[in-house]
């Protein structure tokens, strides 16, 4: 029998082809693998990517930042078998900024390359610059978290046209968190400052798109900011490419709603409505209204905090938003700044067309604040060091994620 690279022609002569190409396997991973590997485990850390990205609506969001399968989506009734999935829809799995080799895939697709694990400065991922920035409005600064960079990127964004919406987190007076759209400088504004609790701003994508937006801003922490460049890469298009700008905001973690009444009423006797405005520097920092205490002002060990801290955080890889075009954080010696990793062409052009129109100021963040670069390189390390990839047991797929070996 002839082999299958070899064709006879008409005199009978056999007649070597060119060598087929090797086939590209095809993604055949669906809801039962992201439910047994992502959903069910630790790893899962709430992004919502797979639910935004479910063409059939059948992923709801759950109170533990966890997407379940809705009972007319499943066969048998169970929770992990997704009618469309055993009928070959892939949808959520592409979505999936966690699921198997996620890291170097989407590192290939933004940059061509994987990051360079042997490079000590890329333990923050991939990028050009970092800078110390602030926005030059005053209001912007004042409402911003620390120098109020990704309000003035969003209002610049906006006006310039790259985007016409964007997934942000709202809040209301008693700090319960709410992802939703922003489409004017107002509204911004209104969503600008953290949250220490968890926002799954993606969920407002379809907010986003039923109100006709086209071009979106998605601004997230690294484990969101990771999710529209997967779907891009994997396939899951029609939600990826309306993203056009990723905002990235650096963490290490996110509390659990409760940290509220458990700790901060039950020990310091301050309530949700009392606090004004909070940060994490090494403590949790809330400013209080007048009245409450001498100071206006209550600082809580982060220690005390660590029991809250939300399931999915505790083994997130990605402090430094890696996949990000501007990721944005607040370490720094002095307040007012935001510390900046530029990271894309996109993110650099709308960086420079700031600076050229006086709307903020920088300042190369390795030269000025050496020590801030320092230690975020040091807490990257340490979230890299959370990933479980020793293969001892705790993900049966571990051996498939190259390039995340945490550095020595
Ligand atoms: C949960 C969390 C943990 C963080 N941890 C660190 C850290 O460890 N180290 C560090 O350097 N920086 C951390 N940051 C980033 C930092 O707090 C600032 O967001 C960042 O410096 C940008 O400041 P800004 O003044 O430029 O942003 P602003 O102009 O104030 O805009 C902030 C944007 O973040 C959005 N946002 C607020 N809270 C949330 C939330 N919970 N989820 C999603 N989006 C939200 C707002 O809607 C707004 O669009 C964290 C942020 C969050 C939300």
């Amino acid at each position: 029998m002839a082999h299958p690279d070899v064709r006879h022609s008409l005199g009978g002569m056999a007649e070597a082809t060119k060598p087929t190409p090797p086939q590209r396997e095809r993604w055949q991973l669906h809801w039962n693998h992201l439910f047994t590997e992502i959903v069910s485990t630790d790893i899962c850390t709430g992004c919502s990517g797979c639910i935004v990205a479910c063409p059939h609506d059948v992923l709801a969001y759950d109170e533990h930042w966890h997407p379940v399968l809705i009972p007319t989506g499943r066969v048998d009734g169970s929770p992990a078998r997704c009618v469309h999935g055993e009928k070959s829809c892939t949808m959520c799995t592409r979505a999936c900024p966690r699921l198997r080799g996620w890291e170097p895939e989407i590192d290939e697709h933004l940059w061509g390359r994987v990051r360079n694990t042997d490079d000590r400065n890329e333990v923050i991922g991939v990028y050009k610059d970092i800078l110390l920035a602030r926005t030059t409005n005053a209001e912007w600064l004042e409402n911003g978290q620390d120098g109020g960079l990704c309000s003035a990127v969003l209002i610049h964004s906006l006006h310039k046209g790259y985007i016409d919406a964007a997934l942000v987190s709202y809040v209301d007076e008693k700090w319960r968190t709410r992802p939703g759209v922003a489409r004017t400088e107002e509204e911004v504004l209104r969503a600008a400052g953290s949250r220490y609790t968890y926002s799954a701003n993606l969920l407002a994508y379809a907010d986003a798109v039923a109100d006709g937006a086209e071009r979106i801003a998605l601004v997230g922490m690294g484990c969101m900011s990771s999710a529209p460049p997967m779907m891009m890469k994997r396939g899951a298009r029609k939600p990826g490419k309306r993203i056009a700008l990723n905002i990235g905001l650096l963490c290490s973690k996110s509390f659990t709603d409760d940290i509220f009444e458990d700790l901060i009423e039950a020990k310091y006797g301050v309530t949700r409505g009392d606090i004004v405005k909070m940060n994490i520097k090494g403590k949790l920092q809330l400013w209080l209204r007048e009245g409450i205490n001498d100071d206006n002002y209550l600082e809580v060990p982060l220690k005390e905090c660590h029991a809250f801290t939300r399931p999915g955080c505790n083994t997130c890889p990605d402090f430094s938003a890696q996949h990000a075009d501007i990721s944005l954080g607040g370490l720094g010696q002095s307040g007012g700044w935001t510390l900046t990793i530029v990271r894309t062409d996109l993110g650099r052009q709308i960086l420079d067309e700031m600076i050229a129109a006086d709307w903020v100021e920088v300042n190369s963040a390795v030269d000025t604040d050496p020590d801030a670069v320092d230690l975020m390189r040091k807490l990257a390390a340490k979230s890299r060091a959370r990933w479980p990839v020793t293969g001892d047991g705790e993900r049966p797929d571990a051996d498939l994620r190259p390039g995340l070996v945490p550095p020595a």
